[in-house]
């Protein structure tokens, strides 16, 4: 197989996940896989993500007990910073009201870099989610421009902090606007991307989602399947993600057909090396 490891897999401890640790270990070791990451959600700094945080951080440390392999890590979403400073204040997201303004918000992601490894957490992906989908500080009504122009900048932004060692799934898009042609978007952007995770020595992630999800086309995992390529041939390390919130199911031959086509083999994905660990 190429994929021997998986570095993005959610456990119960994530709001929108079902997996018990114990299970995904089981599984993991049935599937022959020699490393596993745990990557629950820290979308806000606000005491139920928080909250969930520390209940994974627990967990692991107790599972990692019996199942050495298992690795500690977290995901992180880019968040308004005007959100992120009213939580700071207030303790809750309620009550927030964005502020009026023609231009995108500053980024923020949920917790700092010494406060995750404070609590033991080894690696962090940094993954875009549904401000993609507003970009718009008023929250106007998006277009494709607009999406992709914001898509860009969160990227960027990913790619460049210090917390973020792998950019986790970079074609996300919740609305799927571009499921069926992934080069709606410029070359350059994408080339900006890579060179940005080439220069700060971060990981790609290749996400199982966007070869199993109907709501993308053959066409854009190919296209995905290719660009992941194009970054590994950069010399950017790729990491395979599963992205499993439920079942912990191997998804890795269906992945593996669109691999082996745009040019891997065994060999060619990574784990998350020790020096980049934290
Ligand atoms: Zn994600
Ligand atoms: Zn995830």
């Amino acid at each position: 197989m190429i994929i021997k490891s998986d570095w993005h897999i959610h456990s119960e401890y994530s709001y929108d996940a079902e997996n018990p640790l114990e299970l995904i270990a089981e599984r993991a070791t049935e599937q022959g896989l020699c490393r596993i990451g745990i990557t629950d959600h820290a979308n806000f700094n606000d005491e139920k993500f928080l909250g969930d945080l520390h209940a994974s951080v627990k967990g692991v440390k107790e599972m990692q007990k019996k199942y050495p392999f298992m690795v500690l890590g977290v995901e992180l979403t880019p968040i308004e910073r005007p959100e992120f400073d009213h939580i700071a204040i207030t303790g809750t997201r309620e009550g927030y009201e964005p502020p009026a303004s023609d231009k995108p918000y500053d980024i923020e992601l949920a917790c700092s870099k010494e406060e995750l490894v404070k609590l033991g957490v080894r690696y962090a992906i940094g993954a875009s989610h549904w401000r993609v989908d507003s970009p718009n500080a008023k929250k106007l009504e998006p277009d494709l421009d607009a999406c992709i122009k914001e898509w860009y900048r969160q990227q960027m932004f990913l790619a460049a902090d210090e917390r973020v060692t792998i950019l986790g799934h970079p074609w996300y898009n919740g609305k799927g606007i571009w499921y069926e042609d992934f080069y709606v978007i410029p070359r350059s952007m994408k080339l900006d991307i890579a060179n940005e995770l080439k220069r700060s020595g971060k990981y790609v992630e290749c996400n199982s989602h966007f070869f199993l999800t109907p709501k993308a086309t053959d066409k854009f995992r190919r296209q995905y399947a290719e660009y992941l390529r194009e970054m590994f041939e950069m010399g950017i390390p790729v990491t395979y993600g599963s992205d499993s919130h439920k079942n912990y199911p191997d998804a890795r031959e269906k992945v593996e057909v669109w691999l082996r086509e745009a040019g891997f083999t065994e060999g060619d994905f990574s784990e998350i090396a020790e020096k980049d660990l934290w």
